[in-house]
């Protein structure tokens, strides 16, 4: 069920649906959306209405950081639990009930989708990759990759290019993507590489994942002043429906 946070449509899953809700996906006819926005790209979409209708338009939205759930909590409309993309991405990649379907990375800087399926087919020696791509390509290479993506046929496709470069990606390319499932991934193939270390278990324990992020890729400061911004839009949502 999606429930409406500041005019961004997210799903009210677990982790555990989500899952589910991602693998009966792969047994669609037409390729199915999955996006998942995290505060810093929430306040994005509020700020730019092509993105918003991107994400109110996928097929499964959920809330990758806490600061989604926490809004959705200020506004009295709460979500179950932040459902984090790098989560529902490394369980569709380990979980038995996909060994049969086919994944394809698409995104990051050359060798790390190489680096990224070494290491998960390490976890995973039943993994399948039919290809990867590296996300520095020339628009005008676009429909070469297209061709690739559409002769291998996977059923997955990872798509990390940033958002909303993904997202807007995804949107206009899907209906020509002979795939089930198109998922925007973000910094997800840098992780499985090991590229980006996932914070740790304290950070995400304590909801404080931005924190280390932050601590981390100092550069990505302005871009998350969007999160106290989403919070903040928030606070004054319920401020105006009290
Ligand atoms: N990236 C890419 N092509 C580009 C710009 C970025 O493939 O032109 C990749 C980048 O290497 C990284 C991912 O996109 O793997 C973005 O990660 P980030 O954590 O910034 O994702 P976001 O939070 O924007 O979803």
């Amino acid at each position: 069920m999606k429930k409406d946070i500041l005019g961004l449509n997210i799903d009210d899953v677990t982790m555990e649906e989500a899952l589910q809700i991602a693998l009966s996906f792969t047994e669609s006819d037409s390729a199915k959306t999955v996006y998942t926005p995290n505060a810093e790209i929430a306040m994005a979409a509020l700020r730019d209405s092509e993105f918003l209708e991107i994400l109110n338009r996928g097929d499964l939205v959920i809330p990758d950081g806490a600061g989604v759930v926490l809004a959705s909590k200020i506004i009295n409309n709460p979500l179950k639990q932040k459902v984090a993309g790098f989560d529902l991405a490394s369980a569709m990649l380990k979980n038995p009930e996909f060994y049969d379907k086919t994944f394809f990375f698409f995104g990051a800087k050359p060798g790390v989708a190489e680096k990224a399926v070494e290491k998960t087919k390490a976890v995973n020696p039943h993994l399948k990759v039919a290809g990867v791509q590296h996300g520095y390509f020339k628009e005008e290479e676009t429909q070469e990759i297209i061709d690739r993506i559409n002769l291998l046929k996977p059923d997955v496709l990872f798509v990390g290019l940033g958002a909303p470069r993904q997202e807007k990606w995804i949107h206009a390319h899907k209906d020509r993507l002979k795939v089930k499932l198109i998922m925007g991934v973000g910094g997800t193939i840098d992780g499985l590489a090991g590229e980006v270390k996932r914070a740790p278990a304290f950070f995400i324990d304590h909801h404080l994942e931005w924190l280390y992020r932050l601590i981390k890729q100092p550069k990505r400061f302005i871009r998350m002043l969007n999160i106290p911004a989403f919070l903040w839009e928030a606070v004054k949502y319920r401020g105006k429906t009290r």
